[in-house]
């Protein structure tokens, strides 16, 4: 049966290849006339080049003409993230040397991306794009086929945020830029923003927009925009607080689009950048019916998820294209070795008598097209770890009477993730933006027929088809953590040790102290076996002997180096919010922080190492510091406290804002100026979060927050 699938597939894929053929050759000469297009994305980090392979495979597929035009993806920190995914796609890579003046300023990476990307395509390309990674095209994109006269495409603003309202005077904000740009504000024609039709001077979306690169517009838009952050003088008067700086780049780029002429400019339909995050504040005519209905949709987070698919609804036949995207196909690594990407990696490896599975997550079952890279059985499982996104399969290959094999721990870990399932569970669904994943996690201990049926302790040794692997139980992320070690592909599977950030040493939902030198074991482990390829349960494989070493080097390197701070900082006796605020990696040791961070990582270490209790006699009783909120509130007075907190808010200090918004909630749960303060808290540190877990959570709290206030309202009423 496999053996005809396969066949059937080969037969598409021979098929589709002649017919794409074909749609070339006969579309040649109506191409003559056709503009050339080109886009531009960046790509930061690994979060984003996968979102941008899913944005550059739907380019492929349905943006029609444009499907074959080139793709610059641009490189910020192209040592961490070398774009290997996206230029095995055919796109073109530009490493960016981010000028270190406008490091750290928001998207100041952006307008100088844009710049340099329009430098280069100026004299091959007659349209340039920029597109947001966390995009998808799902129709021919035929409004960018610019009209002679026409000089760019743009789309309104989705929300007001910064701009200034229809007819009223310039703000220094917008004073300041149209000084900068050349723009009188008579010229700032209105446009209309998508969320509460709000008249607006000339604002557009900044996350897909088309300039011709002749023009010079990008290249402008970095001069006026790095000017206006140099420029002390307006970044103190016009431009302090997070949302003017974080939309300043958009604001620039605005004012010199609407340098053009009105009708120089081509204004995209609502099909286009449609933003799926903002679904629900959308009014009902203007809303989406389903993606199929549109040309390109963007949102604030990654669609790689599908949890948007709940908001806006799929037909035929993307659904299918979708499903089958996000379930990720195999994609060859190395010599007989293939990775597919589902609620983690899971690998095949060939060998002469048949295949063994390394991990069995969403993409490693039975059916997936993973097991189908070739005609041969699946000989064995062997398991990293026991999390549940690496074993939801293992039942399934249970029932196929196919061993699984995993190291001791494994069924501890699984019975404490049962013992907790009341405390875990609803951490879980906040961090994971849905149900639990682990709430069917699989079986523990031997005899049981739904997990794994081979343990080990220490090493396990196997022979298969020719080829010698290895599993060594080191711990780190979870106590049976082993780093596998397929010899004769000189390959190691390093499991969750290993990630394109800094790693969860603590994790936010919840979990057993995880031990940092038990990291450091498991990578110098993978180091002294000197592999070709290094093989991580999430994100992409690292291919070379020298490369692979550099980066275990560094990321072994970078825990030390925290750990070991933090050791030294406990022994000064310095309290764990000091050492939180103090350790940060050296330049040479940034690893990333958008899976875990270093902050959280000090206070993991510092507690796994003392427990809790952190020497101030008030912390030995079971009364929390929250239990005299009443009594400052009396003191100084609900309203007065609110108000502050609300200040602190608009004067960017969150934090300050969200803990005076805790001593009046914590005395009058629904007093609503706290609640309004904290509200504008959380939803500024969610701006500035670059960490999906946080993220999470500030999400969750918004929610929380909003409700609070949504019942308030509704008892007014
Ligand atoms: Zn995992």
């Amino acid at each position: 049966m496999p053996a005809v699938k396969l066949l059937i597939k080969h037969l598409y894929v021979v098929l589709g290849a002649i017919l794409s053929a074909g749609t070339a050759t006969h579309a040649a000469p109506d191409q003559m006339n056709k503009a050339r297009i080109a886009f531009v994305v960046m790509v930061r980090n690994a979060m984003e080049e996968r979102d941008a392979a899913l944005l550059i495979d739907s380019l492929h597929t349905f943006a029609g003409d444009a499907a074959t035009s080139p793709i610059y993806v641009v490189l910020p920190d192209p040592l961490n993230t070398p774009g290997t995914l996206l230029k095995a796609k055919g796109a073109r890579t530009v490493d960016l040397d981010l000028d270190t003046r406008f490091r750290g300023y928001p998207f100041a990476d952006k307008v100088q991306a844009c710049a340099r990307a329009e430098e280069l395509a100026e004299k091959k390309t007659d349209v340039l794009v920029w597109i947001n990674t966390e995009s998808l095209v799902v129709a021919p994109l035929r409004e960018l086929d610019l009209a002679p006269g026409q000089a760019a495409a743009f789309r309104p603003v989705h929300i007001q945020n910064v701009g200034l309202s229809f007819g009223a005077a310039p703000d220094p904000f917008w004073a300041g830029i149209y000084k900068a740009t050349g723009l009188t504000v008579d010229r700032a024609f209105p446009i209309e923003s998508l969320v509460g039709s709000r008249k607006i001077h000339a604002y557009f979306n900044s996350g897909f927009f088309a300039v011709r690169p002749e023009r010079g517009i990008m290249r402008a838009w970095k001069e006026s925009f790095e000017k206006l952050v140099l420029d002390q003088e307006f970044q103190t008067v016009a431009c302090s607080d997070d949302a003017h700086k974080i939309f300043l780049h958009q604001a620039v780029l605005s004012a010199l689009a609407a340098r053009l002429r009105r009708e120089q400019i081509r204004m995209l339909p609502p099909s286009y950048s449609y933003p799926v995050n903002l679904h629900d504040k959308i009014s009902p005519d203007q809303r989406a019916r389903n993606l199929n209905g549109l040309v390109h949709m963007l949102s604030s987070e990654t669609l790689r998820d599908g949890l948007w698919m709940d908001t806006l609804s799929v037909e035929e036949p993307l659904r299918t294209w979708l499903r089958k995207r996000l379930q990720g196909e195999p994609l060859p690594v190395a010599r007989g070795i293939f990775r597919a990407e589902g609620s983690s990696n899971s690998y095949l490896v060939e060998t002469a008598d048949g295949n063994v599975l390394i991990d069995a997550g969403s993409a490693g079952g039975p059916e997936s097209s993973l097991v189908r890279v070739n005609t041969k059985p699946v000989m064995a499982v062997l398991l990293t770890h026991g999390h549940a996104d690496h074993v939801v399969e293992v039942p399934a290959w249970r029932a196929k009477d196919v061993p699984v094999v995993a190291q001791s721990e494994y069924a501890e870990l699984q019975d404490y993730q049962r013992r907790l399932a009341g405390f875990l569970n609803p951490r879980f669904a906040v961090q994971f933006g849905g149900p639990s994943p682990f709430r069917d996690a699989t079986g523990g201990g031997p005899g049981d027929k739904d997990g794994p049926s081979v343990f080990y302790s220490d090493t396990y040794t196997t022979d298969i088809g020719g080829i010698h692997f290895e599993a060594f139980h080191v711990g780190g992320e979870t106590p049976d953590q082993s780093v596998i070690w397929a010899r004769d592909r000189k390959a190691v599977f390093i499991g969750d040790n290993f990630y394109t950030s800094f790693p969860n040493l603590y994790t936010l939902r919840g979990t057993k102290p995880r031990w940092a030198l038990d990291y450091v074991k498991a990578l110098n482990k993978a180091l002294d076996l000197h592999p070709d390829v290094l093989l991580p349960g999430h994100g992409v494989p690292i291919v070379g002997a020298a490369e692979v070493a550099r980066q275990l080097t560094r990321y072994r390197d970078a825990i030390l180096y925290v750990h070991d701070a933090t050791v030294r900082g406990m022994n000064q006796g310095k309290d764990v919010w000091t050492l939180m605020r103090e350790i940060k990696l050296p330049a040479e040791l940034e690893v990333g922080e958008s899976f875990g961070t270093v902050s959280w990582a000090v206070r993991g270490i510092y507690e796994g190492y003392a427990g809790w209790f952190d020497g101030n006699a008030a912390n030995m009783y079971p009364q929390p510091a929250g239990l005299i909120y009443p009594e400052l509130v009396r003191l100084a007075g609900s309203d007065a406290i609110g108000r502050r907190a609300l200040e602190l808010a608009k004067n960017g200090d969150a934090l300050g804002a969200l803990r005076l918004s805790d001593v009046v909630l914590g005395a009058e749960p629904s007093h609503p100026i706290a609640l309004n303060a904290r509200l504008a808290a959380l939803k500024l540190l969610r701006k500035k979060s670059v960490n999906g877990i946080e993220a999470r959570w500030l999400d969750h709290s918004i929610r929380l927050t909003e409700s609070a206030l949504g019942a308030m309202s509704a008892q007014a009423k």
